[in-house]
């Protein structure tokens, strides 16, 4: 009889982004003439950067040849990756990294799920509240979040409150927790952290021999001085911290898939009997075990990014979300509306008017705007009486959503 792993069955019944699908099929089949624009949506909509499609054609051209043909690669990336990501990622900004400590992926957030496979199942994780939904499913699905208490919190998992009121920037947490997630700029508050901020908490985690996992996926939308680009420009953070990079948002990769993550060697961990453990060989472990290595066409994709058309290409990208971020903090603020984000993100996060509940909200603002947001509390409980926006639709889509959200306001 083969057992299940029961873990699965303790998510809870709902995922945010399966049930907004169903309203807006729901409000198509009533409405088959409507044009409904996403607003909300974390995928984005410009076509990847010339340079990186012309890299991947030469990398096809070279699988077609005898000669040049490649087989299985290396199962942590390629050298003439990481090679770069070493220069343009780190060196640039003052951070000094070896090439075993990169491990190339095919996105972040199988490496943001997978990375619990190196930890005990007795950790205390802390998780911000509100944020990307997949650190806590994946602490659940993994047997690492302990049991359901009755406020439907779980028990091995602190939530760390970003609220209005802490201008959304994480506190440290009174009791003392092993393993700390966090993503700047946010995912949906649209944050930054300033190198202060999180100086507290590198210095947190190095007091409490705990180990800091760094999502920085949004990293490439950064536009402010004060805002570290890496969690290593902070004094000590190669100690006690892990980074997971993305291509999706920074050019376009989300279907193409490619990300990487750093696991410095100097990160230590411990067994129950208080052995040291390099987390880094533990990784490379997992990976080599469970992966056979991202696609020699991605990694040269990804490569052509840090050229000097690539670079330009992208950054260009990045302007035009910004810039759509721009329209809609400025026309929803024009409401009289108290929104965040959008400055160093593409995210923004928005106060529902009235105390609206979120899903109230993002119904009327679907039926009636035919105009998609994500409602808060998707990101946890403390993201109810919010909603995301985003800048990743086109430039025409995001004016015509404004439109029609002004004139719905009224
Ligand atoms: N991390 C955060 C904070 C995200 O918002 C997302 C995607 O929306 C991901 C990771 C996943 O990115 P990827 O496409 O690299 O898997």
């Amino acid at each position: 009889m083969a057992l299940v792993n029961e873990n699965y069955l303790k998510l809870p019944e709902y995922y945010v982004f399966n049930e907004i699908e169903q309203k807006i099929n729901a409000h198509k089949v009533i409405h088959p003439e409507a044009n409904v624009i996403r607003l909300g949506q974390g995928d984005v909509s410009r076509p990847l950067p010339d340079a990186v499609i012309r890299a991947m054609q030469g990398a096809v051209a070279e699988l077609a040849d005898v000669k040049t043909f490649r087989g299985y690669g290396p199962e942590t990336g390629y050298r003439f990756l990481i090679e770069k990501i070493l220069k343009y990622d780190y060196q640039s900004r003052g951070v000094s990294l070896s090439a075993d400590e990169i491990f190339i992926s095919d996105g972040s957030k199988s490496d943001v799920g997978n990375i619990g496979h190196i930890f005990g199942r007795d950790n205390i994780i802390a998780i911000t509240d509100p944020v990307y939904p997949v650190y806590e499913n994946a602490a659940i699905m993994g047997g690492r979040s302990g049991y359901l208490n009755d406020d439907d919190l779980w028990s091995n998992i602190v939530y760390i409150p970003c609220t209005e009121k802490n201008g959304f920037v994480p506190q440290l947490p009174d009791e003392k927790v092993d393993i700390i997630y966090l993503c700047y700029p946010n995912n949906p508050t649209g944050i930054a952290l300033t190198k202060e901020q999180l100086k507290m908490w590198v210095d947190y985690a190095l007091e409490n021999k705990a180990i800091i996992i760094y999502d920085g996926a949004y990293t490439a939308y950064i536009q402010e001085d004060n805002i570290p680009h890496s969690i290593y420009e902070i004094k000590g953070a190669k100690k006690c911290a892990i980074e997971i990079r993305s291509y999706s948002k920074t050019a376009g990769f989300t279907g193409l898939r490619c990300s990487y993550t750093v696991v410095p060697k100097d990160i230590i961990g411990y067994t129950m009997y208080g052995e040291v453990l390099r987390v880094n060989g533990l990784w490379n472990r997992r990976v080599t075990t469970y992966y056979n290595g991202t696609s020699y066409v991605v990694q040269r994709g990804a490569e052509a990014m840090y050229s000097k058309e690539g670079q330009k290409q992208y950054k260009e990208i990045i302007d035009y979300y910004m810039t759509n971020a721009a329209i809609i903090r400025s026309e929803l603020t024009s409401l009289g509306l108290d929104v965040y984000g959008g400055v160093n993100s593409p995210n923004i996060w928005v106060k529902t008017p009235y105390k609206k509940d979120s899903w109230r909200f993002f119904q009327e603002l679907l039926y009636d705007a035919e105009v998609v947001c994500i409602p808060g509390d998707g990101f946890g409980k403390l993201g109810a009486g919010f909603f995301r926006f985003t800048g990743f639709n086109s430039r025409e889509n995001t004016e015509e959503a404004m439109r029609r959200f002004k004139k719905w306001m009224g």
